[in-house]
Parts: structure tokens; sequence; C-alpha cells
């Protein structure tokens, strides 16, 4: 098994070690794959588009041509976690924020997102969220982060946050606020594996 992380821009380092140690964790064989071209994403299994700057990473995404595939391999059925920046492309629809900065959304999951919900008090912080995934809290790193504002049709609520959606899934795809990879902890990772 062969799980992407797309190297545009962004935490991608920070992805591949984590992946390796969920799939040690898990005892499965496997490994990243750092991808940026159509080539490359023709030959992986999953893909995770990481954080950074969701403007950035949507022209980036087109300047290399990358768009058709990803949403063609989502809408398959191939599993794709988008963290952060990443949670922001998943969506099919965002704020004021993302049709201002015209945002191009990969347009792939029944939600519409706050592209920077937490405002500048909050800009980075660490909260433990309950999820409906794991018995015990998980540690979210949150920076500048999106939140979920609305979910719909077969969209799942994960995770909140106080009132806010920071983590939904949707059969093979996953959209997670915060920053699962910096959290020294594999539990948001090996899920998506199990995906
Ligand atoms: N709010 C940022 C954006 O959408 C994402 C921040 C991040 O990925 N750390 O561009």
């Amino acid at each position: 098994m062969k799980i992407g992380v797309l190297a545009v821009q962004g935490a991608v380092s920070e992805h591949v070690e984590m992946v390796d140690r969920a799939l040690r964790g898990l005892g499965r064989s496997g490994s990243p794959a750092v991808v940026r071209t159509v080539d490359q994403i023709e030959g992986i299994d999953s893909l995770i588009i990481p954080g950074g700057e969701s403007t950035t990473i949507s022209r980036l995404i087109d300047k290399q041509g990358l768009r058709e595939s990803i949403v063609k391999r989502g809408q398959e059925g191939m599993p794709i976690m988008g963290t952060c920046a990443g949670c922001v492309l998943m969506a099919k629809a965002g704020d004021e924020d993302v049709e201002r900065t015209d945002t191009e959304l990969l347009s792939l999951m029944d939600m519409k997102v706050v592209r920077n919900a937490f405002g500048r008090q909050r800009e980075s912080f660490e909260a433990e969220l309950d999820t409906v995934l794991f018995e015990d809290p998980f540690p979210g790193v949150f920076i500048r982060a999106p939140a979920i504002a609305e979910v719909w049709e077969d969209c799942r609520v994960l995770a909140r946050l106080d009132e806010l959606v920071v983590m939904a899934g949707q059969a093979n795809l996953l959209a997670v606020a915060f920053h699962p990879e910096l959290s020294g902890d594999p539990r948001v990772h090996e899920h998506f594996l199990d995906l």
C-alpha cells in the first residue's frame, strides 16, 4: 500500500513520519510517498493533503495539472484525508474568505468550511478533543485553523470543539481542521489507514 502525501506546499515531512509510525503501529506493510505529479497520483492507494495555505495549495494543484486526477480518484473511492488547509479544499462550499480569495475547492465532501474560524486571539492552540472515533480524547493542534460550518447528505461529524465541527468523514474521505501530524499521536492516521 502506497500512501501519497501531496507535496506542493505545507507540512509534508511530518505527515510522512506519522504515516510511517501508524503503519508500524498497525503492523501493516506499505510506505508513504511524496507526490507532486499526475503519474505519481495514479500510482498511490490513498492521499493526504496537508496544511499550509489553501489558496496557494489550490493554485499549485492547478499549476501541476493535478486537480482532475485527485478529484477523479477521490470520487472513485480512493481514501483522501485533508488536514487544515487540506480540510478547506475537501469541501463543496466555503465562506466569504474562500470566495474573496477565489480559492477553487476540490468539492469532494458535502460540507461548508470557514477558512479561518478561530480568529486572532486563538491563532494557535492545543485542545483535547472528544471524537466519535476514539475512546480517549485526541490532542488537537490548531494553527490558524478552519472549521466545518455545515455538513449535509452523507457527511458525518466526527469531532467538535465547542460548537464548531473540526473533523468530518464521508465514506472514503476525511476532513480534519487541526494538524494530527503534529500531535505526536498516530490515531487519526491509523484511522485513515483503516479507510
Ligand atoms: N486557514 C489556513 C488556510 O486555509 C490554513 C492554515 C493551516 O493549514 N495551518 O489557508
